[in-house]
């Protein structure tokens, strides 16, 4: 397999005050609880302060007792916006960034006729290349900073999306897409081609920089018996990494699944079978769980991504929240480009709470929790919580800063209120890509615009 060429990381450094520590002086949002387990779970401090030394958040705070604790630092004044941790998408598909809109499909039909071919096109590198950076840009410009990414059917078009993210220094973890039937034939693997690409896609990129590797074979339509014992030989051989994959999604594919595996109880026992659900299992939609997969999934402590625009735009359904929070099964948010509408992962958090007012079991979500879902939930999902998620002391100085442009519906909300629910509501609700302004990744900027 060929190599893709490594570019250094292209970050910039907090010169020439690296060394030293740096204070962002704004309003600070972060949940470092769960927010469905704790009603303070929000933190809000509306003239509040970051302190960042070596990449680590050193503290965060009101401005005045972060101040005190740093005299000689540097002081950046961003009261303007507001500061967010980075955002952490937990389903999304690198090959799709280019069909993102096809609207009026559902799941089988639209991976026929979007998905696959745009997949099938990576098989070409160069191709490959250029799609690595337009995705990657998707994310950062977007303020995600953190992603589990569905990579390429193709092993050289994997290796491009994990140059392309070490290049720009965000944390991704991916790999090659498995499956030896049902799709296109020039997308199918043998098992035997797919376990020695994986285990040299693993060699070079796993724990690498900001990288890590994931097992993910497509979906159990496309994933025979034999793929799917090669995906537990890999995760045996490699206990640290992550395992994801798609789960009852469309009951078509539902359906499709129960015709495949006749002997399985239910679509969950499929990957069960072969040991690949756990803590580092991360299933993405499970929109039609039975009782029994959810109690199942609660006792793995597996992670569902639940992905609520692809969710509505595939005509899937309304992912059943409270019988997920019922059971205690973990979840986060997860944007399924391009099966969902965007990369924008606030707008994710939005249309989870939209849906959850109308679905059978309604749900009202407060804008902690949308927070936490698109924040600290992925870095639970990831095992990354000690890493990024929110801002601790000590964890990565991940992070968003929002700002809304003079002018803007968002800048006229947030002037014309105080409370700080009503103000991460109004940020959930109004900020879009326009209001990203910088992105740091442990203190690295990544993205900048408009500062
Ligand atoms: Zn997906």
């Amino acid at each position: 397999m060929a190599t893709a060429t490594v570019p250094r990381v292209r970050t910039k450094k907090i010169a020439p005050y690296a060394e030293n520590v740096e204070i962002l002086r704004s309003a600070v949002f972060h949940t470092p609880k769960n927010a469905f387990a704790h009603s303070d779970a929000l933190v809000a401090i509306p003239d509040g302060a970051l302190a960042i030394h070596a990449g680590r958040i050193a503290a965060c705070g009101d401005y005045i007792a972060v101040r005190a604790q740093y005299p000689d630092a540097l002081v950046r004044d961003l009261r303007e916006g507001c500061i967010l941790p980075g955002f952490i998408d937990t389903h999304i598909h690198f090959p799709q960034v280019r069909i993102i809109g096809g609207l009026g499909h559902s799941l089988l039909d639209w991976l026929e006729e979007l998905a696959l071919p745009a997949e099938s096109q990576l098989a070409d590198t160069a191709h490959a290349r250029i799609v690595a950076r337009e995705f990657v840009h998707g994310l950062v410009s977007h303020g995600t900073t953190t992603a589990l990414v569905f990579g390429s059917h193709f092993a050289e078009a994997t290796a491009e999306l994990f140059c392309a993210a070490e290049h720009r220094g965000l944390r991704v973890a991916s790999g090659l897409v498995l499956s030896d039937r049902m799709l296109r034939p020039d997308l199918h693997q043998s098992p035997d081609v797919a376990y020695r690409e994986c285990k040299s896609l693993i060699e070079q990129f796993h724990a690498r920089a900001r990288l890590s590797y994931a097992i993910m074979p497509r979906f159990a339509v496309s994933a025979g018996e034999p793929m799917l014992e090669i995906c537990q030989t890999l995760l045996r051989e490699n206990p640290t990494l992550a395992f994801t994959t798609h789960i009852n999604e469309s009951p078509a594919e539902i359906a499709e699944v129960a015709r495949l595996f006749p002997h399985s109880a239910d679509y969950l026992a499929v990957y069960e079978k072969y040991d690949l659900i756990g803590r580092r299992s991360v299933l993405a939609h499970n929109v039609h769980a039975t009782e029994s997969e959810l109690s199942r999934l609660a006792a793995q402590h597996a992670t569902v991504a639940h992905c609520p625009c692809s969710n509505a735009a595939l005509g899937s359904g309304i992912f059943p929240m409270r019988r997920h929070l019922n059971a205690q099964v973990r979840f986060a948010l997860g944007t399924d480009v391009g099966g969902g509408t965007g990369f924008g992962m606030m707008k994710e958090a939005l249309q989870a709470s939209l849906m959850q007012r109308v679905a059978p079991e309604p749900l009202v979500l407060n804008p902690a929790q949308m927070l936490y879902l698109a924040t600290r939930a992925g870095a639970e999902a990831l095992s990354l919580d000690t890493e990024t998620g929110d801002f601790a002391p000590g964890k990565a100085a991940d992070l968003v800063y929002l700002k809304p442009s003079t002018g803007s519906t968002l800048h006229t909300v947030l002037a014309h209120t105080e409370d700080p629910f009503r103000k991460l509501g109004a940020l959930l609700t109004l900020a879009d890509r326009e209001s990203v302004c910088e992105v740091r990744v442990e203190g690295d900027v990544v993205y900048e615009d408009k500062i």
